[in-house]
């Protein structure tokens, strides 16, 4: 299992990082260790000073595909969940500088906290979706789907041009505006259509 992550697939957020929009998708890997499920605490690691949360669709691929034309790629995904696309993004920051590729900021042990998955046929629209964050309560990051730069099927024919997706793999999807900093003692509650989907404690 793997996990594909794009970055840059909602205008405002890459204009809050001053990064230019993407002519194509961009993407990057997180391993399996990244995964953090079943409500499991994120213990904030020692070799960052600045982990920002990036709340994100998650979609989870049913069946192998490679060249997967666009307009198939609805059939290779049935379920939907809300993950966080955990960041050390002085780590990041440092690497964009150099030019140097962005794991040691992005595929850490715990950097994917995943929520529970449901049918997408449970939403009338699912490039309508609306999406939220809420830290100790309040909340801090809203979208929705409808301002996605790549949509789910671009994303997965364009990707499945390079990797071979399978089943069970999973696609973060891009965050929305309002990134920011987690801390310790921070509680995070997501939400798909309001219903809640994840919660998560940082320790
Ligand atoms: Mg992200």
């Amino acid at each position: 299992m793997k996990i594909i992550c794009i970055g840059r697939d909602y205008v405002e957020h890459a204009k809050e990082l001053n990064n230019p929009l993407p002519e194509v998708p961009i993407f990057f890997m997180k391993p399996e260790s990244a995964l953090l499920q079943k409500n499991f605490p994120f213990f904030y690691p020692e070799f960052s000073k600045d982990v920002h949360y990036e709340t994100e669709i998650v979609i989870r691929i049913k069946k192998v595909g490679k060249h997967i034309q666009e307009k198939f790629a609805h059939t290779y995904f049935d379920e939907i969940g809300i993950g966080i696309d955990l960041t050390a993004r002085d780590l990041q920051n440092n690497c964009k500088q150099k030019g140097l590729p962005w794991e040691i900021a992005k595929a850490f042990d715990g950097s994917a906290p995943l929520g529970k998955f449901v049918n997408k046929k449970k939403f009338a629209d699912i490039n309508n979706l609306n999406f939220s964050l809420k830290i100790n309560g309040e909340e801090r990051q809203a979208g929705n789907t409808k301002n996605m730069i790549f949509s789910f099927d671009h994303i997965i024919s364009y990707v499945s041009q390079f990797v071979t997706l399978k089943m069970g793999d999973l696609i973060f999807t891009g965050t929305p505006e309002g990134v920011s900093p987690i801390k310790i003692g921070d509680t995070f509650e997501a939400f798909i259509e309001g219903e809640k989907m994840l919660d998560l404690n940082i320790k």
